[in-house]
């Protein structure tokens, strides 16, 4: 059998080797058959499967009790030999004639081994190949009748030639196959005939059972020698692709083995030198450290995990620095530290009090919000506040009140000019130089779980290739998914659910609207001049005094000195840089009293002026003229409110419209749209309808760096355009803001209480608004209502008549002449 050869060969090649080469004496004892007069020779058969037994060459058999079993018994009794017969195909069962091979070979049995089984193992030697010329069936067992055939067994040079080359390569075989024993190829040596070279080559050589056939077959002994090198080619080609294998398994092996005994080494050498010593016992502290830290199975396990790797490490090795940044920083972050929030009420406003003044609306919802969880402290959404409003009007340090208020711990990420998702979700461990996003970042500043978080400039967020951070955040504000907050970095999930956010922002329409969809937003207005002398009086001066090292009444500052400070030296809706002036008019005093010189307790007009220089802007700069084809718009910024003169020059020309200052598309389409007004209205405006072919226009915002742009300014377009057109001065303490249609109907428009406070700030009498943002006045202090004059229009023809004053009597007369010119150059025409 096949396999069994196989194992046989495999488990013990040397008994394999007796059984091949021995010529065992009692094989030798049974006689060749003798043939008749017609060279036949009659024996009884043996049937083979899977075994072709070669002239000369012994191979051992495997019998099981039936005919071929019999058939054993009866020559051992006879002493003579038997003719083997080699099925065609193996597995056939009940095989007739036409199944054998055509070719036999007579063979010698030697002694039969019984085994336990009742089966029994014989060595066989063949003797010649036999043509099968007849089967004779019997009871016991098969006769076979054949023709000995005879071989040529003389070589020739061809011959000779051939059987080196068998020899060569049956010797590269014998080297690489560990299966064949190395005097295989001796015995190759010693055979001087060429089919018995090949004979004994089949035998020793793996092959396959129909390529052993065809090689019985194969007569000529020198086309079974050909076929034998190209079997053997074959042979050599797998058997080198196996070593090949081999070589390289053995060398990874080897490797690491190798690597393994060097690292044994090191340890043993770190240990003689006392370093390893240092090292495990690093390595055992920061097991305890990890054993000691309240953090989840999760990251434990993850921790723990690291530090294994860490202990397969020499000390020195290149990565042994990240992984234990990364299992400090697991360490580091707080996990389920949390503070405990003081939910008191009246404490909390207390505080909020303390530290600031007005911003009734935010501290409102602050207090709700403790409130709510006092009396129901599982509340599982934690609402996202979002402050809203021009720099400078206590966002930030409200936030920070907040969270002295609650007892929590308060960090602040701005997020200004953030692009890059990474930022926020940091970079895996791959990366060299890798950390954790800002987030993660942040929270390990918090140092507990429950912080009070502020993203500052959630509005100036970025994006671009490199992904959009607004998605992180979105994951990181959504309470449906923010108890497992992913870092590319950790790789674990982190849980900013129990964190209070509190978002800041300049200019809402620059949030994405699903994040500005998560938030609550509390506008922070600008502050009134009275608010920020009382702010001042409050806050920022004793501050202000106590950070230069003065006592408070060594500079008192009185009404009149804050107001010059305030609107000579600010022009702001916060109250940033009025600290900061105060600021220095403390610092200037403090440097005097530490000079021993004297310095007047009382601030004068003149010492402002002196510690801040010239006055830096000009309070009611609408102290000007009146002026024709110039009006003031009021309008939104970032920084609250602002206002904008608008102003129309019309000149010589083809009838051109020109609008220069940064303006944006919608303020470029406001003003064609006044223009085309202005024109349908000029009977009623008294202006001659054949002048616009004569003249060019051109409209200028100032401030040209800054952009502009927006429906707002329609109006005030328009009444710098007709007072340009009529020659009626624009009165100087009119302000205005609202859209234009091309009937005259003057639209609503936002941002109005910001607008009102920038015309209160600076010093401007009288607001026109539309009439539809009268609900809006609720939102302006009590103050300044009463100190401007508002008033609601609905169309453009009301807006002429409060905001023109009538035509000047010696005015300029240039578009009387231009009207006048062209009058009569058509008249020429004509
Ligand atoms: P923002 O974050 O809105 O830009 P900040 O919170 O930084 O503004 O405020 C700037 C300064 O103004 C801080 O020193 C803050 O204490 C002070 N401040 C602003 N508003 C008030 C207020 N209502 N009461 C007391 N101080 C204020």
């Amino acid at each position: 059998m096949k396999t069994e050869e196989w194992k046989k060969r495999i488990d013990n090649p040397e008994e394999y080797t007796t059984a091949l080469y021995q010529r065992t004496d009692e094989l030798y004892q049974v006689p060749d058959s003798v043939p008749d007069e017609n060279g036949m020779i009659t024996c009884p058969a043996m049937i083979m499967r899977d075994i072709v037994v070669f002239p000369r060459m012994v191979s051992p058999i495997f019998v099981v009790p039936g005919p071929n079993l019999d058939a054993i018994n009866y020559v051992q009794k006879e002493n003579q030999t038997m003719i083997a017969l080699m099925l065609k195909d193996s597995d056939i069962e009940n095989p007739t004639h036409d199944d054998f091979l055509e070719v036999g070979v007579e063979i010698a049995v030697g002694r039969l081994l019984s085994l336990q089984d009742g089966n029994g193992s014989a060595l066989v030697q063949g003797r010649s190949r036999v043509k099968i010329i007849e089967i004779i069936e019997k009871d016991d067992f098969w006769w076979v009748k054949g023709q000995v055939i005879e071989e040529d067994e003389t070589s020739n040079r061809q011959t000779e030639a051939l059987m080196r080359t068998s020899r060569d390569l049956f010797e590269r075989c014998v080297q690489l196959d560990r299966t064949l024993p190395d005097e295989a190829h001796l015995f190759s040596i010693n055979i001087t005939e060429p089919g018995w070279l090949a004979d004994m080559i089949a035998t020793a050589v793996s092959l396959p059972y129909d390529e052993r056939l065809e090689l019985l077959t194969i007569l000529d002994p020198k086309e079974r020698l050909k076929k034998v090198n190209w079997l053997l080619a074959q042979e050599l080609d797998v058997l080198q692709l196996e070593d090949e294998i081999q070589t390289r398994v053995q060398s990874e092996v080897d490797r690491s083995q190798r690597e393994f005994y060097l690292r044994e080494q090191l340890k043993a050498i770190q240990n003689e030198l006392g370093e390893g010593d240092v090292w495990s016992r690093e390595l055992v502290e920061l097991k305890a450290k990890v054993d000691a830290k309240k953090m989840p199975e999760e990251a434990k396990t993850q921790a723990n995990k690291e530090i294994e790797r860490l202990n397969q490490m020499p000390a020195m090795a290149p990565e042994v620095a990240i992984l234990r940044t990364y299992i400090d920083w697991l360490l580091d972050l707080p996990w389920e530290d949390a503070t405990e929030d003081n939910l008191d009420v009246l404490h909390a406003s207390k505080v909020l009090d303390e530290n600031h003044f007005g911003l009734g609306k935010a501290k409102d919802r602050i207090l709700e919000y403790i409130a709510v969880k006092s009396l129901k402290p599982k509340t599982d959404r934690q609402p996202i506040l979002c402050f809203a409003g021009p720099p400078g009007t206590g966002k930030t340090s409200l936030g920070k009140s907040i969270a002295a208020a609650l007892g929590r711990n308060f960090v602040r990420l701005s997020l200004g000019g953030v692009r890059d998702e990474a930022e926020i979700r940091g970079h895996r461990r791959t990366y060299i130089g890798a950390l954790p996003g800002r987030i993660i970042q942040t929270m390990k500043r918090a140092g507990s779980i429950n912080p009070l978080f502020m993203l500052d400039e959630i509005d100036k967020l970025g994006s671009d290739f490199r992904g959009d951070p607004s998605s992180a955040l979105l994951e990181v504000l959504d309470p449906e998914q923010n108890f497992s907050f992913s870092d590319h970095y950790l790789e674990l999930p982190y849980d900013l659910s129990k964190v209070m956010f509190v978002t800041t922002a300049n200019n809402l329409g620059n949030i994405p609207p699903a994040l500005l969809d998560r938030m609550e937003v509390i506008e922070f207005p600008g502050y009134i001049e009275e608010e920020k002398l009382e702010i001042s009086r409050r806050f920022l001066i004793p501050r202000q005094l106590e950070e230069s090292g003065l006592e408070p009444d060594e500079l008192q500052f009185d009404e009149v000195a804050l107001r010059k400070v305030i609107r000579e030296y600010t022009y702001e809706a916060g109250v940033r840089n009025l600290e900061r002036e105060i600021g220095q008019l403390c610092r200037k005093t403090a440097r005097l009293k530490a000079e021993k010189k004297r310095f007047t307790k009382t601030l004068s007009m003149a010492a402002i002026e002196k510690f801040l220089g010239p006055p830096q802007f000009f309070f009611a700069e609408a102290e000007r003229e009146d002026e024709v084809g110039v009006a003031t718009a009021i309008a939104w910024t970032e920084n609250g409110g602002d206002i904008m003169p608008i102003e129309v020059l019309v000149m010589e020309g083809k009838g051109s419209l020109q609008i220069t200052g940064q303006v944006g598309e919608v303020m470029q389409e406001s003003a064609q749209a006044a223009l085309s007004y202005m024109k349908s209205r000029v009977d009623p405006l008294g202006i001659d309808p054949e002048i616009f072919e004569d003249i060019d226009i051109h409209i200028h915002v100032p401030e040209g760096a800054i952009p502009k742009d927006g429906p707002s300014a329609g109006i005030t377009i328009a009444t710098a355009l007709i007072s340009a057109f009529t020659e009626r001065p624009v009165r100087k303490e009119v302000s205005m803001t609202g859209e234009i249609t091309l009937r005259g109907n003057v639209l609503p428009i936002g941002g109005v209480r910001e607008k009102i406070l920038a015309a209160h700030r600076a010093g401007l009498k009288t607001v026109i608004l539309p009439e539809k943002n009268a609900k809006d006045l609720v939102e302006v202090p009590k103050k300044v209502r009463e100190d401007l004059k508002i008033i609601f229009v609905r169309h453009m023809d009301e807006v002429i008549d409060i905001a023109l004053a009538p035509a000047l009597e010696n005015g300029n007369r240039f578009l009387k002449r231009i009207e006048e010119k062209s009058k009569k150059v058509r008249k020429d025409e004509k």
